[in-house]
């Protein structure tokens, strides 16, 4: 069992024993010892019960409780809270903000215990009536209804990957050519269909080896001879298995990586490069390409017809590569609400072979993730002072921090805190609700700051979770321009956010994009490759690419700057 298991079984304890209206002192208990737990970098499952007490939230009950999972794989408050409640209002957990006591609220006096008949309430007008709730909560509810209902059987990039990865390794035992094709090596940010080609040369002894295989289930409906469909132990997403000949394979894999819209472009032949395909079927990708006359594009790029613009201005060997990103910008750590010290952070991002390490922790009105005051920002900076002492020339930590943006679009320090940083990432984490005009206007306030740097996470989306505010990004985009602030492509596959469509249309401004993990934890820093993965997806270029910038380009860039302000 590893940490996060644990914690996510406290946390849904303590959410539970809320609900049924357990004694408060206990629901604290449960609920401080997730807090607290999900930040440490012990091994829970390893540690024993006198270890346990020793750590921030842990009482002798809770350390009790934490290896009675470990031992027996449950708990047994938790197996007799669930036994007293309807699954539905378990899914009503997922709903946005909606918290506990709302739910309780509209289970007791509604009688409602899932998601379809709170819609139906929402609709006809029941929920905004409960005392404490009104019309814009009721509105708020249903949007997050009607969200995750389109959602539901997706999964992030980072977990279809994953899903795939195994797929493939899994099914190489039994044939001989396995590929993945269709959304996940498209690299798409959402995934509904997981697809792979099976070479085979007998499609009906491949569909009897596949039915032998008991971590995956058919939809018979919705197979055909040539085609396995159903799901894989542990997901709703859908699983495609094509089988295929020899002789077929790379043509069938070139046609189903691109979408539609990809393959119907005309070459100067008048022929499209679906036609071209399906008249060569020994054809690898590159001679299709060729001979529909059209340029070569990479697999992320064939979402859209747009990929042909773009290679009308650049070459493939423009795209940034991971091999071109020199630091890592826009990371957490213990003085907020990261894992790991500044220093692990940096000596792993340095393992990790790159120059520069950029510490952006939250600033104080994130009280919720202990943001910095004036105070602690000082202490940071000393902290880190010694620690480039010791790094000496070949390797850099930059002093940043992630202000707030707050309400009417200002940061969140002083004027003279603010020029204390190397650089400033400007980022929305509360009062998320805003109109395009409100959130817009915010945006540009801060753009306009001249101590911003960069602009985080620009919309706020979580991915498959929750929509981000609407933005009106040409605007938020020429701001940036104007004000040369770079835009952050936040490479956690939760946001991965500015979404890729706006790449293009940012570069040909002349905005550059930093690719940024928002890491929280050493492991974090490796969700670059996301953000590397949707920036190539939009055509990115590593000229574009703010951390492609070597150690001594960005102490340049970043003192030209400061410069500049200080005149
Ligand atoms: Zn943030
Ligand atoms: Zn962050």
């Amino acid at each position: 069992m590893d940490n996060s298991e644990i914690v996510d079984i406290l946390e849904l304890t303590g959410r539970l024993m809320e609900l049924h209206d357990a004694d408060a002192f206990r629901v604290r208990a449960y609920q401080t010892a997730a807090f607290n737990l999900d930040k440490t970098t012990e091994h829970l499952a390893q540690l024993s019960a006198a270890d346990l007490i020793k750590l921030p939230g842990v009482g002798k009950m809770m350390a009790g409780k934490i290896r009675e999972m470990v031992e027996t794989g449950r708990l047994q408050d938790l197996d007799e809270l669930l036994a007293r409640t309807p699954e539905g209002v378990l899914e009503m957990f997922k709903i946005k903000g909606l918290g506990v006591k709302k739910i309780k609220t509209i289970w007791q006096e509604l009688g409602i215990d899932n998601p379809r008949d709170l819609k139906i309430a929402c609709e006809n007008g029941q929920i905004a009536r409960i005392k404490g709730f009104g019309e814009k909560m009721q509105e708020k509810i249903l949007q997050s209804l009607e969200f995750m209902q389109s959602q539901s059987g997706k999964v992030r990039m980072d977990r279809a990957e994953a899903l795939a990865n195994v797929l493939r390794d899994e099914l190489l035992t039994h044939f001989a050519r396995v590929e993945i094709s269709g959304q996940v090596r498209r690299q798409a940010q959402e995934v509904d269909t997981i697809q792979l080609l099976i070479e085979t040369p007998d499609p009906v002894a491949a569909q009897r080896e596949l039915s032998e295989l008991s971590f995956l289930t058919q939809h018979e409906a919705l197979s055909s001879p040539f085609a396995w469909r159903g799901e894989m132990q542990g997901s709703d997403v859908r699983i495609e298995l094509l089988l295929y000949p020899k002789n077929q394979i790379d043509q069938r894999l070139f046609v189903y990586t691109a979408t539609e819209p990809h393959l119907t472009q005309t070459g100067p032949t008048g022929q499209t490069l679906l036609q071209v395909a399906l008249t060569q079927p020994a054809a690898t990708e590159d001679e299709i390409y060729r001979r529909a006359g059209l340029p070569y594009i990479v697999p992320e790029m064939r979402e859209n017809a747009h990929a042909f613009d773009w290679a009308s201005r650049h070459t493939n060997d423009e795209l940034v590569t991971w091999e071109d990103l020199r630091g890592i910008l826009h990371n957490h750590s213990t003085w907020s609400d990261g894992k790991h010290t500044v220093e692990q952070m940096a000596l792993h991002c340095r393992e990790l072979g790159f120059q520069y390490f950029g510490i952006a922790d939250h600033s104080q009105t994130a009280s919720y993730a202990k943001g910095l005051d004036e105070s602690r920002v000082r202490q940071q900076q000393e902290e880190i002072d010694r620690l480039n002492a010791q790094f000496g020339p070949s390797f850099r930590i930059f002093k940043g921090t992630e202000s707030d943006i707050l309400s009417d679009g200002s940061l969140d320090f002083e004027e003279e805190t603010l020029a204390s940083f190397d650089y400033v990432v400007a980022s929305v984490h509360q009062n998320l609700t805003m109109s395009l005009e409100k959130a817009t206007t915010r945006l540009l306030r801060a753009i306009e700051n001249p101590y911003t740097t960069i602009l985080g996470h620009p919309t706020g989306r979580l991915l498959l979770a929750r929509e981000g505010y609407p933005i009106d990004h040409r605007a938020i985009i020429d701001a940036c321009a104007e004000h040369q602030v770079v835009i952050e492509i936040n490479a956690s596959p939760y946001r991965l956010d500015i979404d890729w469509q706006w790449i293009d249309y940012a570069m040909e401004q002349g905005v550059m994009l930093s690719i940024n993990p928002d890491a929280h934890e050493m492991a974090g820093l490796l969700d670059m490759r996301y953000g590397l993965a949707v920036g190539r997806k939009g055509g990115l270029t590593r000229k574009m690419t703010f951390n492609a910038l070597s150690l001594r380009e960005m102490n340049t860039y970043l003192r030209e700057r400061k410069r500049k302000l200080s005149k």
